[in-house]
């Protein structure tokens, strides 16, 4: 009998063949290395087929992703890069150009201008209020002149 085919051992260890056939599988395996190696891979996974986990485990989809489509899909690889630049790039401004004293600083100034400004809005209020009441006490002073 010549070597055993890939078939005809998952035939023979899915349980397909009848019994004649079986006896001359099972002759052939006793004597033949070669075939008992490849016996023992279908016999393998002819088992895990058969028997099927209940649950999922729960990087199953993650599995199946991985041998049908490679590492990760492209999209969310691409995304998840994009992502880990943009940390990068955030935490590089952060160091190298002291992002956070020059924030400190950039306050600081804003809030110095608004005082400023607010203090020479209230100079200018002052010295309005001082003209007017000048001009007022001046008139009242003078009185119309006749
Ligand atoms: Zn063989």
């Amino acid at each position: 009998m010549k070597c055993l085919s890939e078939d005809q051992l998952m035939a023979y260890y899915s349980f397909e063949l009848a019994d004649a056939d079986n006896q001359q599988i099972e002759k052939h395996l006793k004597s033949c290395p070669l075939c008992q190696e490849k016996a023992a891979l279908i016999e393998h996974l002819t088992f895990e087929w058969q028997q099927p986990m209940k649950e999922a485990p729960l990087d199953f989809s993650k599995k199946v992703m991985r041998r049908t489509h490679g590492p990760l899909p492209k999209r969310r690889k691409r995304k998840l890069y994009y992502q880990l630049s943009l940390a990068g790039v955030a935490a590089l401004l952060f160091l190298q150009f002291n992002l956070p004293m020059q924030i400190i600083q950039l306050t600081d100034q804003t809030v110095n201008a608004v005082h400023i400004t607010s203090k020479k809005f209230n100079q200018v209020v002052q010295h309005k209020k001082n003209g007017f009441q000048k001009n007022l006490e001046e008139r009242k002073d003078g009185g119309p002149k006749k």
